[in-house]
């Protein structure tokens, strides 16, 4: 039996568990990105990158996934300005190769985001700093796109499952069994490639099932 403590007053007995609490975007901190997220500040280019077809939008971030979701935006999108935080990129060369390769990327090195500008309703640029001039500019963009990471919802778990070195939780093969027996994990807390509704769900629907065999095995079912 797994006991499961909600909010430090409700304690629940039961056979099975699934866990599906998920992944959080990083995001830079500005007041300005909480003000348009959702009106032109976006975490996610794979979900949101059609809503600014033909314009020009900026990305921030230097490792794999900012170079995969940047080659993505470039191919919707009028120009895509790369917004890289240090003179070199975090992504595997592959990967700096084909953003390089893309005639629509503009990279900006050394560039921190000190702003992002809107006109009250929806985004319309950009302010950046050059951290070796300390010069500032500005860029029109009507898209803001944050590629700096996800953070798994999984420090509860800390010391119970296993997970990779960013928090991941660690499923057996073709599986969402973890470690312990008769708990799984489903969705964005077992994926960092994916992160999708419907990969979410699809795992969602594994985690059931091998849930309920699980019951079935103990007869519990
Ligand atoms: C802005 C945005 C747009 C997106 N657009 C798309 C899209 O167009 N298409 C697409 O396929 N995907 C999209 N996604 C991704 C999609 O939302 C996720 O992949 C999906 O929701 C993951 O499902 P999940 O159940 O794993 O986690 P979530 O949906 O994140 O749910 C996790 C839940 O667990 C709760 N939780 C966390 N910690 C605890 C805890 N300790 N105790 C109790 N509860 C907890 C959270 O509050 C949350 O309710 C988008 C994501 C974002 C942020």
């Amino acid at each position: 039996v797994h006991k499961v403590v909600v909010d430090d007053a409700k304690t629940i007995l039961a056979d099975t568990v699934i866990v599906s609490t998920g992944a959080s975007a990083k995001w830079l901190g500005l007041p300005s990105e909480q003000k348009y997220n959702g009106f032109g500040v976006s975490a996610c280019a794979v979900c949101d990158g059609f809503f600014f077809k033909n314009q020009d939008v900026a990305i921030v971030g230097a490792g794999d996934t900012a170079a995969e979701e940047a080659t993505y935006l470039a191919k919707l999108c009028n120009k895509v300005y790369m917004l890289v935080r240090r003179d070199e990129f975090r992504a595997s060369k592959a990967m700096e190769k084909r953003v390089l390769n893309t005639p629509n990327i503009e990279i900006i090195y050394n560039s921190e985001t000190q702003e992002i500008l809107g006109d009250g309703k929806n985004v319309t640029g950009v302010r950046i700093l050059n951290n070796k001039t300390q010069e500032e500019s500005e860029l029109a963009v009507s898209g803001f796109f944050v590629a700096i990471g996800h953070k798994p919802n999984t420090d509860i778990f800390k010391g119970w499952l296993d997970m990779d070195e960013t928090g991941y939780i660690i499923t057996k093969p073709d599986s969402t069994a973890t470690k312990i027996e008769g708990v799984f994990v489903c969705g964005d807390a077992q994926d960092k490639i994916y992160r999708q509704a419907v990969t979410a769900a699809g795992t969602g629907c594994m985690a059931a099932l091998e849930a309920e065999r699980h019951l079935a095995e103990k007869e519990y079912a």
